[in-house]
C-alpha cells in the first residue's frame, strides 16, 4: 500500500487520499466488527435478491461451521491469544495462537462466508460456534435449514442449541463419542444394507433410527453409516484398485427431510469449508496474515477477506459467462482484474529502458 499510495488514479478512485498502511493497522483495531458484518451481510441481501443462492440439494441450504487457526507465534501475543504448551528441544514453551469459527453457506455452484467470530481464552470452539450462530440465527434467520459440522460438534450443547432454535444439524460421528459409536456399529450388524452405485463408485448405506444420546434432546436421532468403494486406475502400473472409506453421520434430519444419498452427499459438503473456503482464503487472500497484532484488527481483517472472497465468487459464478469459466481459472480471472488496477496505478508505466 506504502508503494501506491500516492497513485493519482488511487486518489481519484477512493475520492482521497489512501491512509498509511500503519494507520490502517491501527484503525482497524478500533472498527466495530459488527459495521463490517453489516458490509457481508448487504452483499448477501443483494444476492438473495436476485435469486441466486439457490438451494441444491432437495430443497435443503445448508450451513458448514468450522475452526480455523490462523497463526501460531512464540514470541508475540495480544489480550485475544489462545495459549498451548508445546514441547521443544529446550523444555515445555507458551505458544500464543489464534482460533476463529467461520461459517459458510452452501449454494448450487458457489459458497459464501457469512461471518467469523474468535474463540475466546476461557471456552472451546463448540462455545464460540454457538455464539457465531445465536447471532446468524438474528441476522440470517431463513438463510439455511441445516448445519452441518465435523466430529468436535457431536455434542449435546450443538445439538440442543440449534434444535431449540428450529434447525437441523448433521456431523460427523467418530471415535470422541465411543458409545454411540459402538451402537451405531452393532445396529448396523442387524439392518439390512442399501447400496447406490454412481460411476466408479459404489455406496452402501445403513440407515439406523432411534437414537437418544443425550437427555437434553427429546427428539430421536438418526446415525447413517456409509461404506464407500471407488474403484481407481493406479497411474504406476495402470491396474485397477478398490479405496474404501467408512463413515458414520449423526443428524436429526428425518427420512421424509432427506434420504440415505441426500445424508451422505451433504456429510461430505462439510470440507467445503476447508477445501475450497479457508484453503482459498489463506492461500490466494493472505487471509492468515496478521497485519496488526491486536484482537479487534485481526478480526476486521478476517471480514474484509470475507467481503473479498464473498464478491469475487459471486462475480465468478453470475458474472462470468460458462464459456469462459471453462477455458479459464479463478486465479486467471483475478490476475486480469489485478492488471487493470495496476494499469491505473502506473499510467504511464514506466519501464527500464534497453541499453
Ligand atoms: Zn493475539
Amino acid at each position: 500500500m506504502e508503494q501506491v499510495k500516492k497513485s493519482p488514479f488511487l486518489q481519484e478512485w477512493l475520492d482521497g487520499p489512501l491512509p498509511s498502511a500503519d494507520s490502517i493497522g491501527r484503525i482497524s483495531n478500533l472498527i466495530e466488527p459488527n459495521t463490517v458484518r453489516q458490509a457481508i451481510h448487504a452483499i448477501y441481501a443483494q444476492l438473495r435478491r436476485n435469486k441466486t443462492i439457490i438451494a441444491p440439494w432437495h430443497g435443503l441450504l445448508a450451513l458448514v461451521v468450522d475452526g480455523h487457526e490462523s497463526h501460531a507465534s512464540y514470541r508475540r501475543c495480544c489480550e485475544g491469544c489462545l495459549q498451548r504448551e508445546i514441547r521443544t528441544e529446550k523444555g515445555p514453551r507458551t505458544q500464543y495462537y489464534h482460533r476463529n469459527v467461520s461459517a459458510m453457506l452452501l449454494g448450487r455452484d458457489f459458497e459464501i462466508f457469512l461471518d467469523s467470530e474468535p474463540q475466546r481464552p476461557s471456552e472451546d470452539e463448540v462455545a464460540t460456534a454457538i455464539r457465531l450462530l445465536d447471532r446468524l440465527l438474528s441476522a440470517y434467520p431463513r438463510a439455511f435449514d441445516l448445519v452441518l459440522a465435523d466430529a468436535l460438534y457431536t455434542d449435546p450443547r450443538f445439538f440442543s442449541f440449534l434444535q431449540s432454535r428450529g434447525k437441523d444439524v448433521l456431523t460427523v460421528l467418530k471415535e470422541n463419542q465411543p458409545g454411540l459409536l459402538e451402537e451405531a456399529r452393532t445396529l448396523s450388524e442387524l439392518t439390512p444394507v442399501t447400496s447406490i452405485t454412481e460411476g466408479r463408485e459404489k455406496i452402501e448405506c445403513w440407515d439406523l433410527n432411534g437414537f437418544n444420546p443425550w437427555p437434553q434432546i427429546n427428539k430421536s436421532l438418526r446415525v447413517l453409516h456409509a461404506r464407500e468403494t471407488t474403484t481407481i486406475k493406479r497411474q504406476l502400473d495402470r491396474k485397477l484398485e478398490e479405496q474404501v472409506s467408512e463413515w458414520f453421520w449423526l443428524t436429526t434430519l428425518g427420512s421424509h427431510q432427506a434420504n440415505s444419498k441426500a445424508v451422505v452427499e451433504l456429510g461430505h459438503n462439510r470440507w467445503l469449508i476447508e477445501n475450497h473456503g479457508f484453503n482459498e482464503a489463506v492461500n490466494e487472500w493472505e487471509g492468515d496474515h496478521v497485519y496488526k497484532h491486536q484482537p479487534t484488527a485481526i478480526l476486521v481483517f478476517t471480514l474484509l477477506c470475507i467481503v473479498t472472497y464473498n464478491l469475487f465468487h459471486a462475480f465468478w459464478a453470475r458474472n462470468l459467462k460458462a464459456a469462459l469459466k471453462a477455458k479459464v481459472t479463478m486465479r486467471h480471472v483475478a490476475r486480469c482484474i489485478l492488471q487493470e488496477l495496476y494499469a491505473g496505478l502506473n499510467r504511464p508505466l514506466h519501464l527500464p529502458q534497453p541499453p
